[in-house]
């Protein structure tokens, strides 16, 4: 109970709870765990917004807790319309910068890597990018997790898990079509073959799936379902079979209203992701080397040349013996067979490394600019877009790819600085002022410039209080700062010229 409370957003019950366990029996573990996470706990700032009570390690909170409130803010306004939902509010979430706090808050216990958000109606518990060891785009997992909010409230939590992960998906790419997942030749194939479940049995592929991609693969294809859905029968009656279940009708029952029968559903929802799954890379051969196969990799190969496995080998081959202009041209050739191709070491992440090998840097340029238009955490990418543009001083683009790298990790001392000056330089003081004061909060080497460049900004939009303040700060840093002292003397004429002339004559209290 003590756990159940503490997930349903019950702090004070679920705490008193926990007392009340662990002066029974001090030895529970859970328990012990909980207890420990509750000092932590109190470690965290607390940002307020329309709806949230967000809490967020101290330094994360002033790096990008307004960003964290601002997605989510647009989260509730979209989805709790779309959805028709009236919610209990507020929503708790709560993001560690530690996966194993993570773990205990959501599962009581160390564990459950794979996870990078969880959400238990009023609740939502994530891992902020410095707790995961792989790239993801965190606000792509809080749109899912609050969407998460918005159905299991909606139907009192009576829905079974595959409708609320296909919803949470599906409402990713909605929002960006990049977020969430998409076709690849893996799904193609997985749905092509043996792996497809019926959507009347979708509950069993998140119970026992066969492997991790089974598990994976069950989220994309409840995604689908719900595109299907909604395609088919209208966004109407997707809110229609919410109701239904939330008044207690069981789940078959309510899929089978809008088709007719269970098997009518299936079959329609079959033939729907049969068709994207042939659409998709429709000229590509999808033979695979089986583990005898690849010993002899080159008569495999040989003998399947219209495989896209062969083909991506064959170019890894050839870039791995520096052949780039062979690489190029079998790489051309796969992006053709495979344009959408949006993993981070697919088609375009081997013509960028082609491209910069043979030093075109403008082709380089374009193979990285198009993964970024399909992958939403291609930080390799985007990194070294950055790089190339920082060259070119071309404020417009670092702008964008700043903005990008920090809906992955927006830890990075290097992009806050690049960003500041990129939205100085477009006018933007107010993201000019909020990168810099997470500059701050990320140990930069020298503290006194970005004091300098928070006075310049605020100097800039005429509020000169802030600006004096802030060349104060990068003189006591700094005292013999040349710039900061200039910088001083203007705000001083500048704030004097301004003052009104009851104050010089001293007449005001
Ligand atoms: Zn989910």
């Amino acid at each position: 109970m003590a756990q159940d409370l503490l997930r349903l957003g019950e702090l004070d019950s679920g705490w008193e709870q926990v007392n009340r366990v662990q002066t029974k029996d001090p030895y529970d573990v859970t328990i012990f765990n909980l207890k420990q996470l509750q000092s932590q706990l109190e470690t965290l700032d607390t940002i307020e917004a329309p709806g949230f009570i967000i809490r967020m390690d101290k330094k994360e909170a002033k790096v990008y807790g307004h960003e964290v409130a601002e997605l989510l803010i647009e989260a509730r306004e979209v989805l709790t319309k779309k959805y028709n939902t009236e919610l209990i509010e507020p929503i708790y979430v709560e993001i560690f910068p530690r996966q194993k706090e993570f773990a205990i808050r959501t599962f009581g216990l160390p564990g459950g890597e794979g996870f990078l958000g969880v959400c238990f109606g009023r609740l939502i518990t994530a891992n902020s990018p410095a707790a995961l060891k792989v790239d993801s785009n965190w606000k792509a997992v809080l749109w899912h997790e609050y969407c998460h909010v918005v159905t299991l409230q909606k139907t009192k939590n009576k829905m079974p898990r595959w409708l609320s992960e296909g919803i949470s998906v599906y409402e990713e790419r909605q929002r960006n079509p990049i977020w969430g997942q998409s076709m690849d030749t893996t799904y193609k194939q997985m749905i092509l073959g043996d792996d497809f479940v019926p959507m009347s049995q979708l509950s069993s592929a998140f119970l026992q799936p066969k492997s991790p991609l089974h598990l994976q693969f069950a989220y994309y294809e409840a995604s689908l379902a719900i595109e299907y859905w909604v395609e088919k029968y209208g966004m109407q009656s997707l809110l229609r079979l919410l109701e239904d279940l939330s008044v207690g009708m069981p789940a078959d029952e309510a899929l089978r209203r809008a088709p007719g029968s269970l098997d009518a559903l299936d079959e329609e929802f079959f033939v729907f992701a049969s068709e994207k799954a042939h659409e998709y890379a429709a000229e590509i051969g999808l033979a695979k080397p089986s583990e005898e196969e690849r010993k002899e990799i080159a008569v495999w190969l040989e003998a399947h040349p219209e495989s896209i496995y062969a083909i991506r080998l064959k170019v890894q081959a050839l870039i791995s013996s520096n052949r780039w202009e062979e690489a190029l041209e079998l790489a051309k050739q796969l992006q053709t067979l495979l344009p959408n191709d949006a993993s981070n070491d697919g088609v375009y992440a081997m013509l960028a490394a082609i491209h910069r090998a043979r030093k075109d840097l403008e082709q380089e340029r374009n193979a990285l600019v198009q993964l970024t238009n399909l992958s939403a955490d291609c930080r390799q990418a985007l990194m070294r877009l950055l790089e190339i543009d920082r060259e070119r001083m071309d404020f417009e683009s670092i702008f964008v790819w700043c903005e990008r790298i920090i809906e992955i990790d927006p830890l990075r001392l290097e992009v806050q600085i690049a960003r500041a000056q990129a939205a100085q330089k477009r006018g933007n003081s107010g993201v000019a002022v909020r990168s810099l004061n997470a500059c701050l909060e990320l140990e930069p080497i020298d503290p006194a410039s970005i004091h300098y460049q928070l006075a310049l900004t605020f100097e800039s939009s005429q509020k000169f209080e802030q600006a004096k303040r802030h060349v104060l700060m990068a003189l006591e840093e700094s005292p013999r700062y040349i710039e900061a002292l200039t910088l001083l003397a203007k705000i001083r004429k500048q704030s004097d010229s301004q003052r009104p002339q009851s104050t010089i004559e001293g007449t005001s209290p």
